[in-house]
């Protein structure tokens, strides 16, 4: 949702310093698929920090009390867009990551700790290209 919520909202800042301080390497990821916080490249790895409202998280997602159906059409659409991302970018050989905002701010070393999980385990997959530097 690059349209509601700007890159640089701040818990997406917060996870990406946290991620940094942990010698995680990571660039933005403007130009890959759905537009991802960030990603980390040589692993695949594409960040997410999902926005409660505009991702519609079941603890925090209140509908709007005025123009409930415009909201309703909005958040589905909205998840469409997500699931299609996180398609388009499994094919491509991405492991997606998505974060919600409540949690990098209630628990910021949690959420770090899921983008490192995401590392491990998709460094244990070995990529097309290293097989062929094996062959
Ligand atoms: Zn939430």
């Amino acid at each position: 949702m690059s349209r509601n919520r700007g890159r640089d909202t701040k818990p997406e800042k917060l996870l990406r310093k946290a991620c940094w301080s942990v010698g995680l390497r990571y660039r933005l990821g403007s130009k890959v698929i759905g537009k991802p916080d960030f990603v980390l490249g040589r692993a695949k790895v594409a960040v997410f920090v999902d926005g409660c409202f505009w991702h519609g998280c079941p603890e925090h997602y209140k509908a709007p009390a005025t123009r409930a159906d415009f909201w309703l059409k909005k958040l589905q659409s909205n998840r469409m867009r997500d699931e299609l991302v996180n398609i388009q970018l499994a094919a491509e050989g991405w492991t997606v990551v998505r974060i919600w905002e409540h949690t990098v701010k209630r628990d910021l070393s949690a959420a770090v700790e899921t983008v490192l999980q995401a590392r491990q385990a998709s460094s244990r997959v070995p990529s097309s290209s290293a097989k062929a530097a094996f062959t």
